[in-house]
């Protein structure tokens, strides 16, 4: 770009995963697009492990929006025949272990009170997976660029200049300094970002919520948990082919690895006063914390230097305005623990194109609401979980109140009636939303025993996996009887459930 005004419909700044899906989804709008990265790709970005509510919305972007070659990283299977150079790692589902404290071995016990395994998918194929970002990434951007977008790396802003209609950009790009106008702006910067600091807004993360921070980095040559603690018994899955939750009183360590020979792994926990220790001798400190996690790591070597984020959680206080609208990871962002980062980006997404499609006055407010309610109900769910780090059996009914949640969500998109599950989290669903907010209320006050029992009685009416099932003792495989026996939960019948699950993939 040169000096001269150019104009367009919609600029987009920050060039991740959700600006460039959203560049796409602009260009196959029919509208014009400037899309502006502050760095050239590929660079490092933390943020890899999918779910399967973000492998459906991913697929409905594409298949929506005419984008056939986002299909593929809908599915660990379709990925490798499709994309075998790009890296990502096989996730089929989530695997926790508690520590407490911290500074013993782990050590099983028959009742499996210190583990919980959850499968989001039965095989291989249509598994979820890591994305291996700096691929990924770049892979996007190329791609909204080969669409049509105006995409410039290495894009340097000042602030925005708001008109009576649209907004006026400037800046430096490599090739000299640039000025463009846009009728609309879309911020896909993340966390604390171009709009949050151009406006000088506040942070508000609700009061309940820790203060977190978080230490991590991608490493070579990580040992996998099961091989120094072996699973006793049938597992649904490998537990290391999954996203590799350790939980302690006051946070959790992450282990997901990619098929390229790197493993993502880090800690978040409730944030440590300065002065910080150094974030190699912080991570040497905290694998300390448990021998058999630390034997994991005995060969691993850092792939680049290991960072330190001292505030990891964030929400502003206004996500939109009439020409403008943040997307949700840069009105805020929750503590990884539960992976919402990419659903939430990628409902975002689909707001913004069911917006565009209306008209004109695409209603950025309403938008901006919904993205903070979203945000919300998140920081409640993980704030409570926080709470019940060091009362695990309290955590994972916690978890199950999450997982029931995710699990009716996906069932309902994949029958095709998203209007079942109303909200983020179901949070427009007055039974569950009013439900989850007692306990919530309740885990604040660590009343584990009425936890227990409220969860209970949500699961009654909410789970259709079978989750509230004691015989399965902690271990979630993906069993098609409760879903086919719980339909009409859903208000499905078991001919449509049975006919869903062939469809998806989860019965032969
Ligand atoms: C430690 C950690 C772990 C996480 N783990 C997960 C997970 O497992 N699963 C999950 O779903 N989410 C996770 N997240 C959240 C995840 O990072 C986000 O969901 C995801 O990265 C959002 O993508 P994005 O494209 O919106 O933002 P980003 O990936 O942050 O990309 C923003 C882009 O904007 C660019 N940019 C920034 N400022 C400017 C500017 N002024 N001008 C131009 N460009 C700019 C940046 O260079 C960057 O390329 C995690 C986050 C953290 C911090």
């Amino acid at each position: 770009m040169t000096a001269r005004v150019h104009d367009f419909d919609m600029a987009v700044v920050g060039g991740g995963f959700a600006g460039s899906i959203l560049a796409m989804v602009g260009r196959r709008l029919g509208k014009s697009v400037l899309l502006l990265e502050r760095h050239r790709h590929p660079r490092f970005v933390i943020g890899e492990s999918s779910t399967p509510l973000a492998n459906l919305l991913l697929e409905e972007i594409a298949l929506r929006h005419d984008l056939p070659r986002l299909l593929p990283f809908c599915k660990w299977g379709t990925w490798q025949q499709a994309y075998p150079s790009m890296a990502c790692g096989l996730k089929r589902g989530f695997s926790f272990y508690h520590h407490g404290p911290g500074g013993n071995p782990w050590r099983p016990d028959p009742s499996r009170s210190r583990e919980l395994l959850v499968a989001a998918s039965p095989s291989d194929p249509i598994a979820d997976t890591h994305w291996f970002r700096p691929q990924l990434d770049h892979f996007l951007f190329n791609e909204a660029a080969q669409l049509g977008a105006e995409a410039v790396e290495e894009a340097r802003l000042d602030p925005p200049q708001f008109l009576p209609a649209g907004v006026r950009l400037s800046g430096h790009a490599p090739d000299g300094p640039f000025t463009a106008r846009a009728r609309w702006l879309f911020d896909a910067t993340g966390p604390r970002g171009y709009l949050h600091q151009s406006l000088a807004l506040p942070e508000s993360i609700p009061p309940h919520f820790p203060a977190t921070e978080a230490v991590f980095g991608h490493f070579h040559g990580v040992g996998r948990w099961e091989n120094v603690r072996p699973p006793e018994g049938t597992v649904p899955f490998p537990p290391d082919d999954a996203a590799l939750h350790h939980v302690f009183d006051e946070g959790w360590t992450w282990v997901l690895r990619f098929n390229n020979g790197l493993t993502s792994a880090g800690f978040a926990r409730r944030a440590s006063r300065p002065p910080h220790a150094p974030p190699e001798l912080a991570w040497k400190q905290w694998l300390e914390r448990c021998p058999d996690i630390a034997a994991c790591f005995a060969h691993a070597t850092p792939a680049r230097p290991i960072a330190h984020l001292p505030r990891l959680s964030f929400r502003t206080t206004r996500a939109a305005g009439p020409s403008w609208l943040m997307l949700p990871v840069a009105a805020g962002f929750i503590d990884p623990l539960l992976s919402m980062g990419f659903p939430l980006t990628l409902l975002g997404i689909l707001r913004i194109s069911d917006a565009l499609q209306r008209g004109d006055n695409p209603g950025f407010d309403a938008l901006g609401k919904e993205t903070l309610g979203d945000l919300d109900a998140g920081f409640g769910m993980v704030g409570a979980l926080y709470e019940a780090m060091p009362a695990f059996d309290a955590f994972r009914n916690l978890l199950m109140l999450y997982f029931a949640s995710a699990i009716w969500t996906e069932t309902a998109r994949r029958l095709g009636c998203p209007g079942r599950a109303p909200g983020f989290l179901l949070r427009h669903h007055p039974a569950y939303s009013d439900a989850t907010a007692e306990c919530i209320r309740l885990a604040r006050l660590r009343r584990w025993p009425e936890v227990r029992e409220r969860v209970g009685r949500v699961l009654g009416d909410f789970d259709l996996a079978g989750m509230g099932d004691p015989s399965r003792l902690h271990r979630h495989g993906c069993d098609a009887a409760p879903l086919l026996a719980n339909a009409g939960r859903i208000g499905a019948t078991p001919a449509q459930m049975s006919a869903m699950l062939a469809r998806s993939g989860f019965v032969a």
